[in-house]
């Protein structure tokens, strides 16, 4: 009785007169005949893995498919640093529309990565990014987009004489690497780009209330003259009082709030939360970039409402590096 035991487990936490936290997390595999005891332990595992995600104590029940997904997760970790060495990894460039001009143009742009893998073909970021991640290996992933980044800039500036500056992602566990800035120095000095060129993203998930070490490292970058953009804002916890005491210089509206925008007179409440947030980022001068933008009702509605920038289908996908050049760099 597994379920059983998990509740009764609740209880006793329930019970609890001081505050603890603590996530449980189970997996559970069924005896099976003819399964030696690793085999059985394997499976629980796999269960357990399927757990990570979420932030409540979670019991999971293996079944076929979880150790299908494993093998191929485990797969993907393995090949990385072959697909690096291979190039397998590529850079694409999704442009940032400046609508306070008249045409709107190009004002900067976000480095999204993919994998062109040796067999498996094409994968999307969504598929890999969180496993990289959970395996703490993200950093050599992210190292290489960064740098690709800073080598296409250089590269751009020296054939048109022209910079567009690009932002690159950077994930919680880069923040708390203590080679970070090295690592940033160096491709920007390498590369000769200038740190006013390297955009950097972090998702507003990844600052917790109370972490200081986040704001600290951020602080750092941003005294030194790179531009912090705070990604996904919307879909973290961060307080109004938080928002006040952080360095950034952009607030990257998620697309959450703007998918089911259908135009000016909506009085959705997502249209409410947009212009509330753009009232709050022009209060504290920050830039407002809008993700996910499809429809043009969007795009007018946003570009009155004042918000800077426009990221999204409407104006363009995220594009291979020769179409972002012949679309941005060159004219
Ligand atoms: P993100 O940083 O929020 O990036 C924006 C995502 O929204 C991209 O998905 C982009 O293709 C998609 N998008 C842009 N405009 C639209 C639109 O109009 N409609 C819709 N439906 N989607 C739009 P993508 O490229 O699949 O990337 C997914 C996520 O993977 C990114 O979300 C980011 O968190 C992560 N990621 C991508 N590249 C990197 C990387 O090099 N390093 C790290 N650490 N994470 C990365
Ligand atoms: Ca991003
Ligand atoms: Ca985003
Ligand atoms: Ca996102």
């Amino acid at each position: 009785d597994y379920q059983g035991l998990f509740d009764r487990f609740q209880r006793r936490l329930d019970e609890c007169t001081e505050d603890v936290n603590i996530f449980l997390r189970m997996g559970v595999m069924p005896w099976h005949d003819g399964l030696e005891p690793v085999q059985l332990f394997d499976r629980a595992r796999a269960a357990c893995n399927m757990t990570r995600s979420g932030r409540h104590s979670r019991l999971v029940v293996f079944n076929e498919e979880m150790r299908t997904k494993e093998i191929l997760e485990q797969r993907l970790l393995n090949d990385l640093k072959y697909a690096i060495e291979n190039k397998e990894f590529l850079v694409y460039f999704q442009p940032k529309y400046n609508v306070q001009v008249d045409p709107p143009v190009i004002g900067s742009a976000e480095a999204l990565v993919r994998w062109k893998h040796h067999e498996l073909g094409m994968i999307p970021p969504g598929d890999f990014i969180s496993l990289f991640e959970k395996s703490s290996q993200i950093g050599i992933l992210d190292r290489y987009v960064w740098a690709e980044t800073a080598r296409y800039i250089a590269q751009w500036k020296e054939k048109y004489g022209k910079v567009i500056p690009i932002s690159v992602n950077l994930s919680r566990i880069d923040i708390f690497d203590p080679d970070l800035e090295k690592t940033i120095e160096g491709i920007v000095e390498e590369t000769g780009i200038g740190r006013e060129n390297l955009h950097l993203e972090v998702t507003e998930s990844a600052y917790t209330e109370g972490e200081e070490q986040i704001l600290e490292v951020i602080r750092c970058f941003r005294s030194k003259g790179y531009h912090i953009e705070m990604d996904d804002f919307g879909t973290g916890y961060s307080s109004l009082n938080m928002l006040s005491r952080m360095s950034i210089d952009v607030l990257k509206l998620d697309r959450s709030f703007i998918k089911d925008i259908k135009g000016e007179d909506d009085d959705s409440k997502d249209v409410q939360m947009v212009e509330l947030i753009l009232d709050i980022a022009r209060s504290l001068k920050l830039v407002v970039v809008a993700e996910g933008v499809e429809t043009k009702e969007q795009m007018e509605f946003l570009k009155k409402r004042g918000c800077d920038l426009i990221q999204g289908f409407y104006f363009s996908k995220p594009l291979p590096a020769d179409e972002f050049e012949e679309k941005a760099i060159k004219d």
